[in-house]
């Protein structure tokens, strides 16, 4: 492949050596396991989770004769997931046998796709500090999993589960557009919140369903693309930046040693937060790539693309703009609501609960600031908590009539957390006496005693007029905490002339 380098090198990302700026070049393959009920050739089921050898049918455990059928379901998943990359669709594409030995392997090869794969050219736009930035994809192909090898169970015995095997996987290439840790790490998340959007991968990590190849290289800035290493199976996103930023080092501390980058195959060890050396990188003609003579070219017309494109989900990038111009947003909020399609339907149905329209802005800070912290420490996302989207409304609600505060809003929101998780916001206030004050003709009287009490203060504060918090504060504990603390702040300013 032709690398067009797109970037213009960003002083941010670079890395100080002895010799000077290094920058960074990242470009990622990541597998991730289409979500389907059966595999790619075979009708066994993906479930994850059974128990050894548990789905594997005939063709999973390459039995000679077997023939591998597609599935459809894969199919169109893949064709969804590279209309949701903004991608080319192609709409014949052949299958080939990529040939290896592996014991987790039965048929001596996996069936993927090489010259011509289902979808081509894409794009993913990731939202960095300095502004949103393009990363190129390259391609996306559909090939098979392997089973899988446990070593550690017996001492002296090896076992083979081949349920994975030919579960279908969506192998999607990034061109290598990325370069620090920060933006590998934003693509990741990004591509994962994208398949979610779309339904054709859970993205769960942990479990393996998404895993990345991750290649480094570095660079002088602007310069030659480097020698990359290959990063391989790294399961976690925050692993991923562990990995490139060790890697990125080892590198640089080579070539400053008047070294050279040998191009090989790592593995990231999370215990130790280093690459170690797995192999030396294959290249494509070792696998002696041929067309799978078992499978016809996988070819379809336009219409099964528009058919669905027109059932799409609205996408992350698309929600995100709407937010912005449809609530008045921040981007970033934006960008924060919408990295879950669940976080987003539960800030919009408290933005428009019981029919409403509430500010846009009020409900994203109470969302993506009290209620994100709070689920954070309960290991949750926002939607997930006890925390309805009709309580949120409540509070909002409150707040625009004047009847609380915003540090009324934030007290009565930590009593709904933990004391009244099914507590009606309009009713706690009510019954808690919680009801700011805004006559302010009740407590009128103990600002003027305040302000008789202390002499010295209402000097202070003609010279220097920031002094005026203090009496803010006097009064407000005067009152109970219930003042309109804007209320307060008037009648203050002209008792102590300050106008
Ligand atoms: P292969 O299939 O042999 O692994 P590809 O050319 O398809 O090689 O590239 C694989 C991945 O490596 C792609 O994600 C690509 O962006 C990335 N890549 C290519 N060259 C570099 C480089 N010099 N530095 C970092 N990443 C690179
Ligand atoms: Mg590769």
């Amino acid at each position: 492949m032709t690398i067009i380098d797109t970037r213009t090198p960003n002083p941010r990302s670079f890395i100080k050596g002895a010799t000077g700026d290094w920058e960074i070049v990242i470009g990622m393959e990541v597998h991730a396991q289409v979500t389907s009920e059966s595999k790619l050739f075979s009708g066994s089921s993906t479930e994850f989770g059974s128990p050894p050898n548990a789905n594997v049918s005939f063709v999973d455990a390459a039995m000679p004769g077997m023939l591998p059928v597609i599935n459809e379901e894969c199919v169109r998943q893949a064709v969804r997931t590279g209309l949701g990359l903004k991608a080319q669709i192609n709409k014949r594409s052949i299958f080939d046998r990529k040939n290896y030995f592996y014991p987790d392997l039965p048929q001596g090869y996996q069936i993927s796709q090489f010259k011509d794969p289902i979808v081509g050219e894409g794009s993913v736009f990731l939202d960095m500090p300095e502004g949103r930035i393009e990363i190129g994809i390259e391609r996306l192909h559909l090939e098979q999993d392997a089973g899988k090898s446990i070593h550690d169970q017996h001492p002296n015995m090896s076992f083979v589960d081949l349920n994975r095997s030919g579960v279908a996987l969506m192998e999607i290439v990034s061109k290598p557009d990325l370069r620090n840790s920060d933006e590998a790490k934003a693509y990741l998340s990004k591509l994962r919140t994208i398949l979610r959007y779309l339904g054709t991968c859970d993205g769960n990590m942990e479990q393996g369903s998404m895993r990345a190849d991750i290649n480094v290289s570095v660079r002088k800035p602007g310069g030659a693309f480097g020698t990359r290493c290959e990063i391989k199976n790294v399961n976690s996103i925050r692993f991923a930046g562990q990995a490139i930023e060790f890697e990125a080092r080892r590198q640089i501390d080579i070539l400053e040693d008047g070294g050279t980058v040998d191009q090989e195959t790592r593995l990231y060890d999370p215990k130790t937060g280093e690459t170690r050396s797995m192999r030396s990188k294959e290249e494509a003609h070792d696998y002696r790539y041929f067309p799978d003579p078992d499978l016809l070219p996988l070819e379809f017309d336009q219409a099964f693309i528009d058919a669905l494109a027109q059932h799409l989900p609205e996408l992350p990038d698309d929600k995100q703009a709407r937010f912005i111009t449809e609530y008045g947003v921040t981007p970033y909020d934006a960008m924060v609501l919408t990295l879950e399609r669940e976080t987003a339907d539960y800030y919009e149905s408290a933005v428009q609960f019981g029919g409403g329209r509430r500010d846009g802005k009020a409900v994203a800070n109470l969302v993506t600031g009290d209620i994100a912290a709070y689920a954070n420490s309960q290991g949750l996302s926002a939607f997930e908590t006890h925390i309805k989207p009709g309580q949120i409304a409540g509070i909002v609600d409150l707040v625009a009539a004047g009847t609380i505060s915003s540090k009324g809003a934030k007290d009565l929101l930590q009593i709904i957390i933990a004391e009244e998780p099914e507590g009606e916001p309009a009713e706690i206030v009510e019954r808690r006496g919680m009801r700011q004050v805004t006559d302010l003709g009740a407590i009128e009287k103990v600002i003027d005693e305040i302000i008789t009490a202390n002499p010295g203060q209402v000097a202070a504060v003609k010279a220097k007029p920031t002094m005026l918090g203090w009496f803010v504060g006097q009064a407000m504990k005067a009152s109970g905490g219930k003042a309109n603390p804007q209320a307060l702040n008037e009648i203050l300013k002209r008792k102590l002339g300050l106008e």
